[in-house]
């Protein structure tokens, strides 16, 4: 059962909740802060035996907003309600919710310091102060490049702090590397934020998962996993939250199937809305990591701006795309990157199917 407390409900209205919860026998409650962009909503989560616990009680305290029996299923992520607007949540200055669409433009791997500042530098002139920069990379093969690694943190966030970029998207795979980004960032005086990864090979990783669930300073970008469904995906990232940490963007990148073919995946991003009535989570999209290719159609558009453009048009409020200054140059995933060049047409692009998404869309 979750009751939901009126906006910026005081203390001891939060109190009187838990005080009620705590006369039924079997039953707990955890309470959990939603910042919003100008509220606190709070919800007091009832667990344990509550099939007989009664709603009326609690439906008649000061401050409660609405009482809901939920399945257990995503407790946390889940959206329990249909339509409304999600609390989402900001970091750094920045509001991730469905109310607008973060180009996250960059590096799929941080390979020189002057292809990271250039690729900053032209984030910066298009307006842009989201950016993914891959530092530690999961690869297939122990023989290929693995990443920088932390060495090169300190020049990564001083060049985002020099072009004004908040938010850096940032796989990790272990532990370490949180600990590693934290006295990084603290080294170099915060000069920007870093959003964490959890790439699609990792998205059963549980220790994982609860490790990033149990920090609150960073948000989490968590990859659909590639060859698992949907369900498991969303069950996994339920594991986030249920450690402590609700700033999560769900992110589809494709799945893997010979089917996809000439795709380096097949895109998945039918499963926007899905995800949207499913969950309060915002929804990212990857097309870079989704078809895998630059080629253009016959319209002169590339397939990636394609799928982007499926993605925009399902509702996505995030868009991970991989771009590089000299593709051909790239250590991981160059036949996939955008050059910088092309950043303006991107962006002219969203913002048109964005505005078609918002002319045909009830919110
Ligand atoms: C990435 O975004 O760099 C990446 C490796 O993505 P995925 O985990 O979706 O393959
Ligand atoms: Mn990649």
């Amino acid at each position: 059962m979750i009751i939901t407390l009126e906006p910026d409900a005081p203390a001891d209205a939060i109190d009187a909740v838990v005080r009620m919860a705590e006369r039924y026998p079997g039953v707990s409650a955890r309470k959990y802060e939603f910042r919003g962009a100008t509220a606190v909503i709070t919800e007091v989560h009832l667990v344990g035996s509550t099939r007989t616990v009664p709603t009326e009680p609690f439906e008649g305290l000061v401050s409660v907003r609405s009482v809901a029996r939920v399945s257990v299923k995503y407790r946390l992520i889940g959206r329990h309600q249909a339509g409304g607007r999600i609390p989402g949540f900001e970091y750094n200055g920045v509001r991730f919710d469905e109310q607008q669409v973060h180009l996250f433009a960059g590096l799929c791997a941080v390979d020189t310091r002057e292809h990271v500042d250039q690729t900053m530098a032209a984030l910066a002139a298009a307006g842009l102060t989201t950016t993914r920069m891959g530092v530690y990379k999961p690869r297939t093969s122990p023989y290929d490049f693995q990443g920088l690694g932390a060495d090169c943190l300190p020049w990564v966030f001083e060049s985002a702090g020099k072009h004004g970029i908040k938010v850096i998207a940032m796989e990790v795979t272990d532990r370490s590397h949180v600990d590693e980004i934290r006295s990084a960032l603290d080294d170099a005086g915060r000069p920007t934020g870093v959003m964490l990864q959890i790439g699609t090979r990792n998205t059963q990783n549980f220790e994982l998962l609860k490790q990033v669930g149990q920090q609150r300073e960073f948000p989490v970008l968590f990859k659909r996993g590639m060859g698992i469904t949907l369900d498991e995906s969303l069950n996994a990232c339920e594991y986030v939250a249920s450690e402590g940490n609700p700033n999560i963007v769900f992110c589809l990148r494709g799945v893997k199937t010979h089917l996809g073919e000439p795709h380096r995946n097949l895109v998945d991003f039918a499963h926007v809305p899905v995800v949207r009535r499913l969950t309060r989570l915002p929804v990212c999209i990857d097309p870079s990591h989704s078809v895998g290719r630059m080629e253009n159609a016959p319209d002169g558009l590339p397939d990636i701006f394609h799928a982007i453009g499926q993605g925009v048009i399902a509702g996505a409020s995030m868009l991970l795309v991989d771009f590089h200054p000299r593709p051909e140059a790239a250590l991981c995933d160059g036949p996939q990157a955008l050059t910088l060049g092309e950043l303006p047409r991107l962006m002219a692009y969203v913002a048109r199917v964005r505005e078609a998404y918002l002319s045909v869309s009830a919110t």
